[in-house]
């Protein structure tokens, strides 16, 4: 799975191919060579397509296994060597062609060859069109750890294609879907009700409609970062739900977005115990979860297990738990409490989502 394209298949496509095209992806020109890393489903559903208008001349491409486990020490090793390998220097780039896994391994690796060569991201899940490939966060896992070793380094250029979109597997769309969600709670309400007019064109995945949702959601992502590029304030209202729903999504094995719906629904319960926002809006976000099949109920551990596991969330310090609370439509807040004045309503509101 290593092999190197051939020089002679040079593609004469990329001139036949439209002006647009040609300067969207003539990027050839620009490094000495470029290695492609991917993962193995995208490379069986989207590689091809992807590489027709490229130079092959300098290409390489990398296949990781998909899934989390390929976010580790010893897949960052091989592919440091292969990098090695074939000669990569630091006017050589990576293009990240893959989801959230592919894109924060390769984006570390960017970040740490020759002290960091330029990464190109070009996201193929939801979540990583909306999210993990706008921002600059990469990172791998130390066992169990998430994320726990990794840098800040922002990506030359992020190319979304919502085409991609199109062999994505339910689950996974849906998953991403949460994110989506999030974003019109955290920053534009309006998302919400076009989410609610346009569900099923959305869920058949309408090439136009995805375009309009994830424009959205990608322009809110990179102002943000863009404002707070290291999550010192701003950046850590893209945390709502994830506090809440890192213990459940830990112990019911659940998808993420699935947790993060479970999570935001904690979220809100509390917000509505505490009077920052009424059943109106309440109504609404379950209106969305449930036109997109989203959980908004766990089963299983029990509450006490789920509100140990928020405690040990690595953006929580000083012994205080972070909460990012709906406070108005389209608006959230954080809150910074004490673990001890704050157990009792956590565990009510966890056990109320049961
Ligand atoms: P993923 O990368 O594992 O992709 C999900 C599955 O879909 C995989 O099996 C993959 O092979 C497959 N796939 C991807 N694109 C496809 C396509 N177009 N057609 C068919 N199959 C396709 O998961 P994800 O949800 O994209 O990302 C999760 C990762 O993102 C986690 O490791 C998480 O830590 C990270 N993340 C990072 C950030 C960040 O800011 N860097 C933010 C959120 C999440
Ligand atoms: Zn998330």
């Amino acid at each position: 799975n290593k092999d190197l394209y051939e020089t002679k298949l040079k593609t004469k496509n990329i001139y036949k191919s439209g002006m647009s095209t040609v300067q969207k992806f003539d990027i050839s020109s620009i490094y000495d060579s470029i290695l492609v890393i991917t993962d193995q489903n995208v490379c069986d559903t989207q590689l091809n397509r992807f590489i027709e208008n490229l130079d092959k001349s300098n290409l390489y491409k990398y296949v990781i296994e998909a899934g989390e486990e390929s976010k580790s020490i010893d897949v960052y090793e091989e592919i440091m060597k292969y990098c090695i390998q074939i000669n990569l220097s630091r006017r050589s780039a990576i293009i990240a062609l893959g989801g959230g896994v592919v894109g924060d391994l390769s984006g570390f690796i960017a970040s740490t060859y020759m002290r960091g060569i330029d990464v190109i991201q070009v996201p193929t899940t939801l979540l990583s069109q909306v999210d993990s490939s706008i921002g600059g966060k990469t990172g791998i896992n130390l066992g169990k750890l998430k994320n726990i070793i990794g840098t800040f380094y922002q990506p030359k250029l992020t190319y979304i294609n919502v085409n991609a979109l199109k062999t994505l597997p339910d689950r996974e769309f849906i998953s991403g879907m949460a994110e989506v969600i999030k974003y019109g709670l955290i920053y534009d309400y309006e998302i919400l009700d076009y989410l609610i007019i346009n569900s099923q064109q959305i869920l058949d995945r309408d090439t136009d409609k995805l375009n309009h949702i994830v424009r959205q959601c990608a322009t809110i992502k990179s102002e943000i970062v863009s404002k707070d590029e290291k999550e010192s304030g701003l950046r850590k209202i893209l945390n709502l739900g994830h506090t809440f729903g890192h213990g459940v999504e830990k112990l019911c094995g659940i998808s993420h977005g699935e947790a993060v719906c479970i999570g935001i629904n904690m979220a809100f319960n509390l917000s509505l115990k505490k009077g920052f926002v009424d059943n109106d809006y309440y109504s609404k976000f379950i209106d969305v979860c449930q036109k997109y099949g989203l959980p908004l109920r766990f089963s299983g551990p029990n509450e006490k297990e789920v509100f140990n596991i928020m405690k040990n969330d690595k953006k929580n310090g000083f012994g205080k738990l972070n909460l990012i609370l709906p406070t108005g439509l389209g608006k959230v807040e954080e809150f910074i409490q004490d673990y001890d004045s704050i157990e009792k309503d956590i565990i009510e509101i966890i056990t109320m989502c049961k």
